[in-house]
């Protein structure tokens, strides 16, 4: 996900938009999207969000027109329920993350969320009802309260700390000397990205969206941070419609629904016994990381 977010040498000047008063975080990804052909209709309500089912129909897009990078992509989400998107580096997952925040619309197709056509509502309201935990979480030069707090303004306290527990953050920001009033970021003190993570989880909880996006992170994190990420994402999830971007199989067993995407096509589909047992290219996926799981040493090389 962290494309969406270049250019990055924009953060400064984008910082200091925030701090003149705007209230969401995703505004800020608004504002450093180069891309000013999203734009509301005029008179476009906003988005009704009674359940929270996502439905991709053929969807297709293209960044530059003469390349396709999704080619008729279709699966539904129903309410509650998660998917997870496989497949080879530049397959197109991410692309379907930003195209279901609508960083860009479907060149062909169709992007519904409890079946309003989304590029029909207010992009305001449809990044209310979504909310993203990215790889690699960028956090404001301010206290963790306000990190976190960002995830709804207005939160107290009290708020605050059981999304952090939650997010299983909590205890560790209890040890420090400032607790909460801790500063991080570039000018304070420097969190692992487990840490920032974790942090980012605690936002979302508290912004409560219906509908999540979670970006999981490429980079080896040892055994143990990866299993409090996993539990804090799993508190996250809960009861809510998910659509997971996963580089590690051992996190999409779970899901409702699996899809496997190669070169902007769903070649495979299914729960993870499914697919095992259809013994296509998600199995030799698995084989190959249950292969490099054995060998951590070659696999961490
Ligand atoms: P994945 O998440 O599966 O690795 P992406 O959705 O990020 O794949 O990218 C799919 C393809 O689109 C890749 O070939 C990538 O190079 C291309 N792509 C991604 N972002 C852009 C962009 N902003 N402009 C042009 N091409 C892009």
């Amino acid at each position: 996900l962290m494309q969406l977010y270049q250019p990055l040498n924009m953060l400064g000047f984008v910082y200091r938009e925030i701090k003149q008063g705007l209230t969401d975080m995703e505004q800020m990804f608004r504002l450093m999207s180069v891309h000013q052909e999203v734009a509301d209709k005029p008179g476009a309500p906003p988005l009704a969000v009674p359940h929270g089912e996502v439905a991709f129909e053929e969807v297709q897009f293209a960044y530059n027109a003469n390349r396709q990078i999704l080619k008729g992509v279709s699966f539904r989400v129903p309410a509650g329920r998660s998917l997870a998107i496989v497949g080879p580096t530049g397959a197109g997952k991410s692309t379907i993350s930003r195209l279901l925040f609508r960083f860009y619309d479907a060149t062909g197709g169709r992007v519904l969320i409890d079946g309003q056509d989304i590029r029909d509502v207010t992009q305001d309201s449809l990044r209310a009802a979504i909310g993203v935990v990215p790889q690699d979480t960028v956090l404001f030069n301010d206290t963790i309260r306000y990190n976190i707090a960002y995830g709804r303004p207005g939160a107290s306290q009290e708020e605050i700390e059981q999304a952090a527990r939650l997010a299983q953050v909590h205890d560790f920001v209890a040890r420090l000397p400032e607790g909460y009033d801790t500063r991080v970021g570039e000018r304070g003190l420097k969190l692992s990205g487990g840490e920032k993570q974790r942090v980012a989880i605690a936002r979302t909880i508290l912004k409560n969206p219906r509908i999540l996006i979670l970006d999981e992170a490429t980079s080896a994190l040892d055994t143990r941070t990866e299993q409090e990420i996993q539990s804090a994402l799993r508190a996250v999830a809960r009861n809510r419609t998910t659509l997971t971007i996963a580089h590690r199989l051992s996190t999409v067993v779970d899901a409702d629904e699996i899809i496997v995407l190669d070169h902007g096509v769903v070649v495979e589909r299914g729960t993870h016994t499914d697919l095992l047992a259809a013994g296509g290219i998600y199995a030799r996926m698995w084989a190959m990381q249950a292969e490099q799981q054995d060998q951590p040493e070659a696999a961490a090389a």
